[in-house]
């Protein structure tokens, strides 16, 4: 049995009590903005316009879907460090997994452009559906969210033929993110802050379950990033004809 030294238990009590201070500043902001509104919206409901009390009314909601993103994020995060969670693992177009999730990110950014742009005889990929969905829905979303109305998101999925690999790369046109910076973004909790990320609601959390699931699938993930945007880019190995028992990679 290995012997989990003094040091090595305070260490990871500190880690445990950061986590739990962390989220429980998280939990309370959104939480303590939702009281505010509707202990509002209970004293003085005579006295607000129909105007005041329907804007209230929408801080309740965006605040709740905040609660709601942050305790979907916790729980990915819990299950990702058990070692209980099952990946399945089958063969997967990526080109379709990326035309779904642009399809439902497209409803809630009305003004971004979005282009998906895809080599001829890509091979499929061995990954868990469900987990290259969330990894694609926390790129584009943060593609999305990063960059201002009207400028586009760019998907392009290629393969290389030497190293046998597929790569789908989520590019925009926004802030960027500062060479100083790209250590950190992948940090449990970390937020770039700045007077451009202040105004967008986020918990830090995204990256941080992007980089672990697609390493948990044998994937790596790179960014590359400059004032006029980013670049992330995930590549996973193709799947061998075994895998499916359909697909030649290379003619
Ligand atoms: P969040 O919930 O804050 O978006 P993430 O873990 O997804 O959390 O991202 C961590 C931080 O990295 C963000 O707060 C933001 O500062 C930065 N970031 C992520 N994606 C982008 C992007 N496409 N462009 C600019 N900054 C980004």
């Amino acid at each position: 049995m290995q012997n989990i030294g003094e040091e090595n238990i305070n260490e990871l009590e500190k880690a445990h009590m950061d986590f739990i201070s962390t989220v429980s500043h998280e939990l309370r902001t959104p939480l303590t903005s939702i009281r505010g509104f509707a202990d509002t919206l209970l004293s003085s409901y005579d006295r607000l316009t129909p105007e005041q009390r329907e804007k209230f009314l929408l801080i309740i909601k965006d605040q709740s879907n905040r609660l709601i993103n942050l305790v979907e994020n916790l729980l990915t995060v819990s299950k990702m460090q058990s070692d209980k969670e099952l990946l399945v693992y089958k063969s997967i177009d990526a080109v379709q997994t990326a035309e779904y999730v642009i399809q439902i990110i497209k409803n809630q950014y009305i003004t971004h452009k979005y282009i998906l742009n895809k080599e001829k005889n890509l091979p499929k990929i061995l990954v868990d559906s469900d987990k290259l969905q969330q990894i694609l829905m926390n790129l584009i979303d943060n593609a999305s969210k990063y960059s201002p109305d009207n400028t586009t998101v760019t998907v392009d999925i290629s393969q290389d033929y030497d190293k046998n690999t597929v790569t789908i790369s989520v590019k925009d046109e926004g802030i960027g993110i500062k060479s100083e910076d790209i250590g950190k973004i992948f940090n449990k909790f970390s937020r770039i802050d700045s007077p451009l990320t202040r105004k967008i609601q986020g918990n830090g959390l995204g990256l941080y379950i992007t980089k672990t699931l697609t390493e948990k699938m044998g994937g790596e993930i790179s960014v590359n990033s400059s004032p006029k945007g980013s670049e992330f880019k995930i590549t996973f190995k193709a799947a061998t004809p075994e895998d499916n028992g359909l697909k030649k990679i290379k003619e």
